[in-house]
């Protein structure tokens, strides 16, 4: 199959000022001594990104998530982002995200950020509630958190909070009221996520140990559907599983991966999806620096994606989406029909109660919604 050029890209940066208990991402906590030598190597695979192209890559969307990259101190950002500028050309109406904490957040960077054309800010809020913040081992405050959100939406209007739900000790009326304090905010875009426990965190291991006890399940359910009503009548719609908006204002760069698009991507464990091969960088700072500085890949791993895996990939993400999905439209992009490819799956979904099929396109039923990750993993196969 023909894979387009990629017009989105994503830039990692893995500075982070403590590792949360139940972060997993590649990041290295109290290690700003590195950050002079990330920014040389960030530049360097950029450069040969443009050079495989054999020009500046022309995107739409540009993301760049972390780790924290408001860390950066004002200097040293400046340094990045006049190299993300010189690396990338922004195409006629992109979207710029930048992902920040609230206790990074100065009038000093929001200014900068907007001068080079960030014009989307992603706000790892996560609570605002100190005990629950406390719990997750965020450093903010839940006061510092409104007053910050308030603030970078004076400057960059297109607000995005992440939240958590279902911390530990958390009740259905405490996750109430951080939606209710979200929704009272200058924001756009709200993404939720409930705690996961992932193998390698801390919190892995205390709860293991039996110091931390998980939300029950039913109740992360009701804390879900809870999401969905009151974000709902907040006026944010319910678009991806996790995700909500405001008319206008579904994050791009996002629906470029969950249609499979393709991007570029640099960084500790970012993964790039060019010309069909998804090629995921080595996860270690330290790693990655020595690579890139002894002029050598930095890439850790790489597969080729066939077009049936790509009709695959494309449909259980596009799944996930609440409009679903058309299997017509993917059919005419990898040349494989799901509906062939799947069809024992897709019975079998649409007879639990998990899909509804309305000619080529397939959306998960109010029921599936609460078992997107089961329906997915049923069309990867
Ligand atoms: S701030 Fe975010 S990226 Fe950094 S350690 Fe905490 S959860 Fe992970």
């Amino acid at each position: 199959m023909d894979w387009p050029t990629p017009r989105s890209a994503y830039v990692h940066v893995p500075f982070c000022r403590h590792r949360c208990g139940y972060c997993n991402f590649s990041v290295v906590a109290d290690r700003d001594d590195l950050m002079q030598r990330y920014l040389a190597a960030i530049d360097h695979e950029l450069e040969q990104i443009a050079q495989r192209l054999q020009r500046v890559p022309i995107i739409d969307t540009l993301f760049v998530g972390g780790g924290t990259p408001t860390h950066l101190p004002n200097a040293l950002l400046e340094t990045f982002l006049l190299s993300l500028r010189r690396r990338f050309e922004l195409s006629e109406g992109f979207e710029w995200t930048m992902e920040a904490n609230p206790e990074d957040i100065t009038a000093e960077k929001l200014a900068m950020l907007s001068e080079f054309g960030v014009n989307r800010v992603s706000l790892g809020v996560q609570s605002f509630q100190d005990r629950k913040l406390a719990v997750l081992e965020r450093s903010h405050s839940g006061q510092s958190a409104e007053a910050i959100v308030q603030q970078v939406a004076g400057t960059i209007p297109n607000v995005s909070i992440d939240l958590i739900f279902a911390a530990p000790g958390e009740s259905l009326s405490n996750w109430a009221r951080d939606l209710r304090t979200a929704t009272a905010l200058p924001i756009r875009h709200v993404s939720t996520y409930s705690l996961t426990y992932e193998k390698g965190t801390s919190f892995w291991t205390r709860r293991r140990r039996g110091d931390l006890s998980a939300v029950d399940e039913s109740v992360e359910i009701t804390m879900y559907d809870l999401s969905r009503r009151v974000l709902a009548e907040a006026g944010l719609t319910h678009y991806e599983i996790s995700n909500f908006a405001k008319p206008g204002f579904r994050c791009r760069h996002n629906l470029a991966y969950w249609r499979g698009d393709g991007w570029f991507a640099a960084g500790p464990g970012a993964a790039a999806f060019i010309d069909g091969v998804r090629a995921t960088n080595h996860r270690s700072t330290t790693t990655y620096l020595k690579r890139i500085e002894n002029g050598d890949s930095a890439i850790a791993e790489s597969e080729t994606i066939s077009a049936a895996e790509a009709a695959r990939e494309g449909a259980a993400f596009g799944v996930r989406m609440i409009d679903g999905i058309d299997l017509q439209q993917l059919h005419s992009r990898t040349g494989i029909a799901i509906e062939t490819l799947c069809a024992q799956q897709l019975n079998e979904l649409q007879s639990q109660g998990l899909i509804d099929r309305d000619g080529h396109q397939i959306k998960l039923t109010p029921r599936g919604i609460h078992f997107a990750d089961t329906v997915a993993s049923e069309l990867l196969g």
